[in-house]
């Protein structure tokens, strides 16, 4: 008999990609948790809530109504009408239900508007490019470079709550650009555009119909104090090249459905189409007894929607203010999504109360959990300008935020 030694090689493309750093710290902390650890954890970015119940008998309703089939791949048409007129009458985005694609969460949304858009580089040529504001969500640039794209990253300064200026815009764009991913309200940042910084970064990009604005609104529920949001698909001179990105994740507390949209109406809909074909051969239809949840929470989720929005808001504020009192940590103020990003870099070349040398936005984050038993996401993967930051989410209970806190400040304060 013949033995051969059998090695699994990996595609080049997996190898390079790098995990989500975002869900690498929730494993960690429900790894410590069930060790028994009293973790507090600011990790990854969902609602403490539960689904609220209404949007949950709907899905159980159809599942024992027997809705249990395969389901025409871009979604059930009802459920795509209830999305088109969410946009049309939130959002001011001129569309129909066959511009609407549902997919597995908006991040498989994404996922998909990158691989319709984006051609690998040929032998020879330098690869299309994508723009990317920074600091930014650590799925987006893999997601690029999976598609065979590279990310052009345009840091957003601390000082401008990490916008990106129309100038820096205008100086990124060139004939390699094939398209820019808007995040507003961001993560992980936190703040978020104004419509009047909206309306000037699309006075740019009228200029240059050869690239597509993806703009992901998945925080749009989300914002604080007298901000306003305002979706770029309603901007008239720039709709027809607009992807707008959403989903019911962050907004109805229903992270693990896996719902996710976009709505792509420009060019009679080529675009949306292409996701459907890629959809096809990848997914299929989302689970199809959940089309009735998506209507269900669009028709009647308001109430919910508010109720959390109250308590985030008092959140916001809360660890604001606490991460505001920290010595040496400068943090721009909350308006959106649940995120704050404080620059840490005061703390490189220091040591941790327990010995370790800080040096890096990870061995922060590793030697304040290991200390202190809070979870934060370093900030090196949101872009080249995220390296100085930490991520915290806030999601999660006021008690919660104080007690983390807490623990943080003493740590900080102990640090030589
Ligand atoms: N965009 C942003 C900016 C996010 O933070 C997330 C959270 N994961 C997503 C998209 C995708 O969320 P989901 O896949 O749960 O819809
Ligand atoms: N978007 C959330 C976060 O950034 C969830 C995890 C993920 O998909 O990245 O934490």
């Amino acid at each position: 008999m013949t033995w051969y030694a059998h090695v699994m090689e990996l595609s080049k493309r997996v190898s390079a990609l790098q995990g989500s750093a975002t869900l690498e710290v929730n494993a960690r902390i429900r790894a410590l948790k069930a060790q028994g650890v009293d973790v507090i954890g600011f990790g990854a970015g969902e609602p403490d809530f539960d689904t609220p119940e209404h949007i949950k008998q709907a899905a159980i309703n159809a599942l024992l109504a027997g809705q249990t089939r395969y389901a025409p791949v871009p979604g059930e048409r009802s459920a795509r009408e209830a999305i088109a007129r969410k946009l049309r009458e939130e959002n001011n985005i001129n569309c129909n239900a066959d511009d609407i694609v549902i997919s597995v969460g908006g991040k498989h949304s994404l996922y998909l508007a990158l691989q319709c858009l984006i051609d690998p580089p040929q032998t020879g040529r330098p690869a299309p490019q994508v723009i990317l504001p920074t600091p930014a969500w650590v799925s987006y640039m893999p997601m690029i470079q999976l598609a065979g794209g590279e990310a052009l990253q345009v840091p957003g300064a601390v000082e401008n709550d990490f916008k990106i200026t129309p100038q820096q815009l205008e100086q990124a764009i060139s004939p390699r650009t094939v398209a820019v991913i808007l995040n507003s309200p961001s993560n992980p940042c936190g703040t978020m555009y104004s419509p009047d910084d909206l309306r000037k970064l699309a006075a740019v990009l009228e200029a240059h119909p050869h690239v597509t604005i993806i703009t992901d609104e998945i925080y749009e529920k989300l914002i604080y104090g007298d901000a306003e949001h305002l979706s770029m698909g309603s901007i008239d001179s720039i709709a027809d090249r607009v992807i707008t990105i959403n989903g019911l994740s962050k907004a109805y507390a229903m992270t693990g459905w896996r719902i996710g949209y976009a709505c792509a109406p420009g060019d009679g809909g080529v675009v949306a189409k292409a996701m459907g074909k890629l959809q096809s051969q990848m997914t299929s239809n989302i689970t199809s007894f959940l089309y009735p949840a998506i209507e269900e929470a669009l028709a009647n989720g308001a109430d919910s929607v508010k109720m959390m929005h109250t308590a985030f808001t008092k959140r916001a504020a809360l660890i604001h203010e606490r991460i505001d009192a920290m010595p040496n940590v400068v943090c721009p103020k909350p308006t959106g999504a649940f995120y704050v990003f404080p620059d840490i870099s005061a703390y490189f070349g220091r040591t941790s109360p327990g010995g370790a040398s800080i040096d890096s936005a990870v061995s922060f984050a590793t030697a304040l959990l290991n200390e202190t038993s809070v979870a934060v996401v370093p900030g090196e993967d949101f872009g080249d300008c995220g390296r100085n930051h930490v991520r915290l989410s806030f999601a999660c209970s006021e008690q919660h935020i104080e007690q983390g806190c807490e623990r943080m400040d003493a740590w900080l304060r102990e640090c030589s």
